[in-house]
């Protein structure tokens, strides 16, 4: 959005799986004077949308109530692409549901402007968009595409993944203090826009087939790095978050067991973390993957657990070892009783499935201190380490071992 915008200048996302409030709101967008408008059906088509065009919109307006990925998963995969397009709920919800969606935006770090009350009014739209409007100029910057089709085979494929990094955050035990594991999440360094985090190339890399390069550069390089720390006397385990789709690759079991053992890890030291609602979207095509690498002793992680449509039953089928509770129940969760609350009952609910229990965006003392006296297992957050070079790792371990947990 540049300064000295009107609204009429507006690129708004229209996102309602109703056809007559699509209608309706292009139509009065249209009686504004705005004429950039876009509508999707459901949120993975406004997520395929997202994730095509060059330049995102100004604002999405969603409706929360949608069938498939509801309005608070897709506010979810906004936060996870960084998209900083103003958002604007629509709903006939009650206020209490909106006034969570409203928690989670500003959880998620999204730029929550407000709510649109059905039925909407002229009047209504008018005003939340100037209210968007005078969020200001400076979101901008966060808000540049994905890389290109073009730029991601380039360095996918025919550059063996050159132009991808791996960043380390460790994990520590809550019971001993003591560092655990290291999570790899992996970057893109990109010659125009400098590093990107996952969510510029992943969700194009997933939609043009090619996770399985993507996991093979990763494993490689994630095992040959800890065999580095190894050398250097750390014995951690290792994390790697996997795409559901690579999991229809039959060979994976056998790629992943052969790559570890080449660099000498054991695979029970390897985690594998996948994302609990795309697990449940795409189950039968996962689950003979999935045992099979739990035969060969590798470690599976529930990831971003409680924001999914997780089925009970789908759970108990799954030979998972840990799951991970999603950071949006974790950050500031002392401060707001509905979070809690959900943090309360994930940390039971891992605990009596037999689940190591590892809470992720743990970001202040306070967090912690409130996982701790719920008898959470494992911590991983900014309180503890942003994510580190593997060359920083050993020196990391050794501060916190003689400095232990901050104070504040
Ligand atoms: P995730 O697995 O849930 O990873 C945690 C994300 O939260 C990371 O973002 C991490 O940097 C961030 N984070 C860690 N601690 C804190 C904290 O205390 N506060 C806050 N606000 N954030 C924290 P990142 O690196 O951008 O990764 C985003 C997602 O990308 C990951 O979410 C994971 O789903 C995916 N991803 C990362 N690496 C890979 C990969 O190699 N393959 C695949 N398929 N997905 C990956
Ligand atoms: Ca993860
Ligand atoms: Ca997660």
């Amino acid at each position: 959005m540049q300064t000295g915008q009107d609204i009429e200048d507006l690129r708004i996302l229209l996102v309602d799986d109703d056809p007559r409030t699509l209608r309706l709101l292009s139509f009065l967008l249209e009686a504004i004077g705005v004429s950039e408008t876009y509508t999707a059906g459901d949120g993975y088509e406004a997520l395929s949308y997202l994730d095509n065009v060059p330049d995102r919109p100004d604002v999405i307006l969603t409706d929360l109530n949608m069938p498939g990925l509801d309005g608070v998963e897709f506010l979810r995969h906004l936060s996870m692409r960084s998209i900083a397009s103003r958002i604007v709920l629509i709903s006939g919800e009650n206020k209490r549901i909106l006034d969570t969606a409203k928690t989670l935006a500003q959880v998620h770090d999204l730029s929550f402007i407000g709510t649109l009350q059905k039925p909407i009014t002229q009047k209504a739209l008018s005003e939340i968009l100037r209210q968007c409007l005078a969020f200001g100029a400076q979101i901008r910057r966060r808000n540049s595409g994905p890389i290109t089709e073009q730029e991601l085979v380039d360095g996918l494929i025919n550059r063996d993944g050159e132009p991808l990094r791996t960043v380390y955050q460790p994990t520590v035990s809550m019971k001993t203090g003591a560092p655990i594991g290291v999570e790899a999440l992996v970057r893109w360094t990109h010659a125009k826009s400098g590093v990107l985090g996952p969510m510029s190339f992943i969700p194009l890399a997933e939609r043009l087939g090619h996770t399985k390069f993507l996991t093979d550069v990763v494993t490689r390089r994630v095992m040959s790095e800890a065999a580095f720390w190894r050398s250097n006397g750390l014995d951690l385990r290792v994390s790697i978050n996997l795409s559901v789709t690579v999991l229809k690759c039959l060979d994976l079991p056998e790629f992943v067991v052969a790559t570890a053992e080449s660099t000498g890890l054991d695979p029970s030291k390897l985690t594998l973390e996948i994302t609990e609602s795309h697990l449940m979207r795409d189950f039968k095509e996962s689950l003979e993957t999935l045992a099979r690498l739990r035969l060969k002793g590798v470690w599976l992680s529930i990831d971003d657990f409680g924001t999914g449509y997780s089925s009970m039953e789908q759970l108990k089928r799954v030979p998972f070892n840990e799951v991970k509770i999603d950071r949006c129940f974790v950050t500031g969760a002392a401060q707001d009783v509905e979070t809690r609350a959900i943090l309360e009952s994930s940390i039971e609910l891992g605990q009596r499935l037999g689940l190591v229990v590892v809470a992720e965006g743990v970001e202040s003392r306070e967090d912690w201190d409130l996982l701790e006296s719920l008898g959470c297992d494992v911590a991983q957050g900014y309180f503890i380490s942003r994510p580190l070079e593997a060359e920083a790792l050993p020196g990391w371990v050794r501060s916190w071992n003689t400095a232990g947990l901050p104070s504040a």
